[in-house]
């Protein structure tokens, strides 16, 4: 049983309030200090194995074992100093989470005692007891072995006293089993793709790296009350509830101030990252009531991405030291704001040089076109698998709903680029570029600083966003493991680059000029991909007719979308780029179909049990009440009683018809659920859940809903979303 909404009332009450540790020192002094980063190292290493450490960063070189061996036992020394007794191989399972193991540096000696050691093989490879994270079936039970690999681009860092080493997850025969390992692939990948582009622009250019700035938001939930909340305990959200009288209408929590018990745990977590080195910058209150947002200072794609996984972590931790919950799912609450993900994504060079944005001649203009029109392209022409890369159960109930982007694929850009883009599309004719064309582009082209100046203009409706110098994808979800997006996202984008400069290449060869070449490609791309810009409200029911006139797909839960990766042009693009194999990704597909129906089973399990054992006998007892009330009424007045009880007949009468309703209802999607786990394959299975027992789900979560405003507010068993929303 859980706690009675009365006792965790009564605890929020009387909770002294935890303040955040003062630090004694400035954030620069301490930033850092739990990361065996470059300065650790050179103060631990020899030069020779530092310099091999920073090969292996730049140029994924490999290390030589007795290098590894210098920097295990270095990284022990260090870590040890940081507090450390154990060591984990730290990994990204496709569960989406992060998982470990523990191991402590203890070596027993002849003599009885205990010495620490750690060396080179530990450091580099280890063999987890994996055979049970999901691997949709590509193990097996005779090679179920799955090997964690060291990621030396990831410094490795001490969190509760452990040593954490990055690493990928892979089966013995090769196959990538995690998030990890695909998105070092497309990096690689968009690495070489962009630099070959760059090379028309500038030859300095030899390296490209895929950056990535997330913002997490979050709710924040006393622990108390979400003890008695048996639904958002088991599955992260709350199954039902009515409306609170005051929600985020009013919009009066954006941006106010932060509530004093949200800050302590903000400068506590913000405190801990910071040691972490995750560059942690911003907060702010989010849209719902108890709902917030932090951000980092973006960094290269692989390095933000630990980061972001890491730090959910640490707020996780931090949060219970607060007496809080942090809630991270997509839809806490059906009817208020949910949490995303923001993914702010460019790409920079080795020479400092941001691709997506702008300069201040034609000249690097028209690099910056190249790879804006490049990216839109990209989109246009993979948009459903970028819908299947943000596809998670979670996500499902977040988007079109309440604030966050349609299920829809579009790019919003802005008006002002729209123009230009709409200027070159035609201002370019068919042929060799007169020397007008040509004075007409620089005109088009030199604009492009002018407009940027102005482009303050935000679309907060659009799933991805060119907000000046990067795009933002703002469809992710916000328990996502941004890999997965970030995967998708750099493939696509490395594809169309190569095929870009096929044809621009093709063009020089045919007798083009440089500049006319990309610029007549551009102009086909530009024309192309056309659809996809969209700059209206995506929030409307007039963008879902356009978009399906436009022909521009709306998936509309997991199931459908996940179908995207199973067809043959997918698997033959991720197999391409080398990123996935077909069979990586088939079990991918199975992997995630598998959580879908998992997590909806959980869901349907409790929404049933609490509509039955908690909901039910709830509103029978106060219908119960009212009915002792009538007969005594009748006992004491006799024939006059039915002046004195029109009240209570009619709410025990409208009880009744909802005790009923949610009955019949729950019966329902019993039914219908029982069905659904009688399908054959998953993706029917899935299928069924997705569109016939979730529909039922909805109809016994709105009767639920429905007695929450009957019964007695004394005898409601539940903590009310007013009361979550609201104590701070
Ligand atoms: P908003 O909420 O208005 O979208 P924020 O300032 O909260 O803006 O977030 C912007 C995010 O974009 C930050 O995480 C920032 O680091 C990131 N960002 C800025 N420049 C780049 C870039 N070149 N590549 C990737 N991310 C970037
Ligand atoms: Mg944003």
């Amino acid at each position: 049983m859980s706690i009675s909404r009365k006792k965790a009332l009564e605890d929020v009450l009387e909770r002294t309030p935890r303040h955040a540790p003062r630090p004694e020192n400035k954030i620069s002094a301490y930033y850092g200090e739990n990361v065996f980063n470059l300065t650790m190292m050179k103060q631990y290493l020899t030069d020779e194995a530092c310099d091999s450490i920073e090969d292996a960063m730049e140029n994924h070189t490999s290390i030589s074992r007795d290098i590894a061996d210098q920097v295990a036992s270095a990284m022990k020394e260090w870590a040890i100093t940081r507090g450390a007794t154990h060591y984990t191989h730290w990994f990204q399972p496709l569960t989406g989470a992060t998982a470990e193991k523990h191991d402590s540096f203890i070596t027993p000696t002849s003599d009885g005692r205990v010495i620490e050691k750690f060396d080179g093989s530990l450091l580099v490879q280890q063999e987890p007891d994996a055979s049970s994270f999901p691997n949709g079936g590509i193990r097996n039970t005779f090679e179920a072995r799955g090997y964690t690999l060291w990621d030396p681009t990831s410094p490795a860092f001490v969190w509760e006293n452990t040593l954490c080493i990055p690493t990928i997850f892979i089966s013995y025969t090769g196959f990538a089993l995690d998030n990890k390992m695909p998105m070092l692939k497309a990096l690689a990948s968009i690495d070489d793709s962009a630099t070959a582009v760059c090379q028309y622009f500038d030859k300095n250019i030899t390296k490209v790296v895929a950056t990535l700035g997330w913002e997490q938001e979050y709710f924040l939930v006393d622990k108390a009350l979400h003890a008695a909340r048996p639904d958002l305990q088991m599955t992260g959200r709350a199954l039902f509830g009515a409306a609170p009288a005051k929600g985020q209408q009013l919009d009066d929590h954006y941006f106010g101030s932060i509530p004093a018990r949200a800050t302590a745990f903000m400068k506590e977590f913000e405190m801990e990252s910071h040691k972490l080195g995750i560059p942690v910058t911003t907060r702010h209150n989010e849209v719902a009531p108890n709902q917030f947002e932090c951000a980092p200072v973006f960094e290269e794609a692989n390095l933000a991405n630990d980061h972001n996984l890491l730090l959910m972590e640490v707020m996780e931790q931090v949060a219970r030291r607060h007496n809080f919950q942090l809630l991270l799912h997509e839809k806490p609450y059906p009817g208020l704001n949910g949490s995303g993900k923001h993914n702010n994504w460019s790409l920079g060079t080795n020479t400092g040089v941001n691709l997506l944005k702008p300069g201040n001649n034609p000249k690097t203009n028209l690099r910056f076109l190249t790879f804006f029109v490049n990216t839109l392209a990209a989109l246009h022409k993979h948009a459903d698998i970028v819908r299947a890369a943000i596809a998670s159960v979670g996500n499902d109930h977040r988007l079109g709903a309440n604030e966050a982007p349609p299920a829809i694929i579009s790019a919003f850009i802005g008006s002002q680029l729209s123009d230009l883009l709409d200027a070159l599309e035609t201002s370019i004719k068919a042929g060799k570029l007169t020397p007008e064309d040509k004075t007409a582009l620089k005109l088009e082209i030199g604009r492009i600083p002018e407009v940027m100046l102005d482009n303050t203009d935000r679309n907060r409706t659009s799933p991805f966003a060119f907000t000046g110098n990067k795009f933002e994808l703002r469809a992710v979800g916000s328990t996502a493991n941004c890999a997965v997006s970030m995967t998708v996202l750099n493939t696509i984008v490395s594809d169309q680059l190569k095929t870009f400069k096929r044809a621009v290449d093709q063009r020089i060869a045919g007798g083009d000029k440089k500049d006319d070449a990309i610029l007549k490609e551009l102009q086909k791309l530009i024309a192309q991909s056309k659809s996809i810009r969209f700059e209206g409200n995506g929030y409307s029911e007039d963008w879902v007719k356009e978009a399906k006139q436009r022909g521009l797909s709306n998936l509309r839960n997991t199931p459908e979308a996940l179908n995207v990766l199973n067809r043959k042009e997918v698997q033959d693009l991720f197999e391409s780029m080398g990123v996935l194999s077909k069979e990586e990704l088939g079990a991918r597909v199975e992997v995630d179909l598998e959580n879908y129906i998992l997590k909806r089973q959980i869901e349907y399990r409790v929404l049933l049990d609490m509509s039955r054992s908690t909901i039910l006998p709830a509103a029978i007892r106060f219908q119960s009440g009212l009915l002792t009330n009538v007969e005594q009424l009748t006992a004491v007045l006799g024939k006059d009683a039915s002046k004195f009880s029109v009240a209570q007949m009619d709410m025990i009468k409208s009880a009744g018809t909802v005790i009923q309703n949610l009955h019949m209802a729950a019966a329902k999607m019993e039914e219908v659920h029982d069905n659904a786990e009688g399908a054959k394959t998953a993706i029917i299975k899935a299928r069924d859940y997705a569109e016939k027992v979730v529909p039922c789900m909805e109809t016994v979560s709105s009767h639920c809903a429905e007695l929450e405003l009957m019964v007695d507010d004394a005898q409601w068993p539940l903590p009310k979303f007013a009361e979550l929303l609201f104590t701070r």
